[in-house]
């Protein structure tokens, strides 16, 4: 068992592959810090273990210390820091598809944010999937399915990637020794960004962001805010969740649903201003979102 929460999905796939019903071409969809990578991995590198249990690694064998080397030649992983998945890394994905395999027979190809792909990569793998050899094995993850061709979709095997059970992510959460944050509970669907954000010495920034978001309306001044979400642009969106949160909280007090609707976009075109124009003014785009909050907070 990789995370708690993904035992269920790790048990569905380890029995369609016992029956031999485990499609070429997987996809799972998630949210970011769900664990789609982890699970990932442990199924490509199953599927090169030469005597692996329910789609679980042995961990001992030849192929498993090539994985844990990182060197296995039967394994080729697409993933991409930038904005796109190109026609030529694609490419090279077929180019290996073809090449005979090294250890057990089987060859896994593994393309993380598979929706960063470009119109020209998605049509190169389609063919991929399209004509599949035996024993060459496509895993796909994705956070955004909606960006995804109906085309890839369609020829893959679905998988959504989730926590059922928003106490299990707690219980995991609460064993990290996590201060009791207000909006932890806000995050059980992503415990694996909670223990990055730990890691990296970030909890009491996002702690910081929250009491920012929760004082918006009074505020104004910006300046420390603005530092801090200039420096990365996950704060951003970190931001905004807590923003976003909170309308859902004043609409369900009875705020009005016209009020709540031009709060929420005016959010979303900040979110979409940060994000994408570079060299945005912040300091400004962050007082023009406070006035038209407090426009519709009244
Ligand atoms: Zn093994």
């Amino acid at each position: 068992m990789i995370y708690p929460w993904l035992s269920n999905v790790e048990q569905q796939l380890a029995a369609s592959f016992n029956a031999g019903r485990f499609h070429h071409g997987q996809l799972f969809n998630g949210q970011q810090g769900v664990g789609k990578r982890a699970l990932v991995e442990q199924l490509a590198n199953a599927l090169l273990c030469l005597s692996a249990t329910n789609l679980v690694p042995c961990g001992h064998c030849k192929s498993c210390h090539l994985n844990q080397a990182v060197t296995h030649p039967d394994k080729y992983v697409v993933q991409t820091d930038g904005q796109s998945i190109g026609v030529d890394d694609i490419r090279s994905v077929s180019d290996f598809m073809h090449q005979s395999a090294a250890q057990n027979a089987n060859k896994v190809v593994v393309i993380n944010d598979c929706h960063k792909m470009t119109t020209a990569a998605a049509n190169a793998l389609l063919k991929t999937l399209e004509e599949p050899s035996p024993q060459r094995f496509l895993l796909l993850t994705t956070s955004a399915t909606t960006q995804l061709p109906a085309t890839i979709l369609s020829r893959c095997a679905f998988t959504q990637v989730k926590v059922n059970d928003d106490n299990v992510a707690m219980n995991w959460i609460a064993q990290l020794h996590v201060p009791a944050y207000p909006w932890l509970k806000m995050f059980t669907q992503q415990p694996l960004l909670v223990a990055r954000w730990q890691q990296d010495e970030q909890l009491e920034v996002i702690d910081q962001l929250y009491k920012f978001a929760t004082e918006l309306k009074q505020g104004h001044n910006f300046s420390v805010l603005v530092d801090i979400i200039s420096k990365d642009i996950e704060r951003v969106r970190v931001f905004c969740l807590f923003l976003s949160e909170q309308l859902k909280q004043q609409l369900i007090a009875g705020m009005d649903f016209d009020s709540y609707q031009s709060a929420q976009n005016a959010l979303a075109e900040f979110v979409q201003n940060s994000t994408q124009i570079l060299g945005l003014n912040l300091p400004l785009a962050v007082s023009r979102l406070a006035y038209r909050l407090r426009k519709s907070y009244k």
